[in-house]
């Protein structure tokens, strides 16, 4: 899979991840990744109090909806 930012940008790289939310291929410049202790709404694990923190992966725009910016 290419990274799809990459690929849009003319790029030819490989993606080393996966976007959780959308699904879209990122290299490691592109992934936005941080770890949460909870998930709100039950995707993609039950909403409950986990133990450790989950590490996430999130392209640029999706982590930006996450944060609530436009
Ligand atoms: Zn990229
Ligand atoms: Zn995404």
């Amino acid at each position: 899979m290419k990274c799809y930012v990459c690929e849009h940008e003319g790029v030819d790289r490989d993606a080393t991840g996966v976007c959780i939310v959308c699904g879209m291929g990122l290299c490691t410049k592109h992934m936005v990744r941080s770890d949460v202790e909870t998930w709100e709404g039950g995707y993609p694990f039950p909403a409950k109090k986990l133990k450790h923190p989950i590490p996430r992966i999130l392209c640029p725009e999706c982590s930006k909806a996450w944060n609530g910016e436009k």
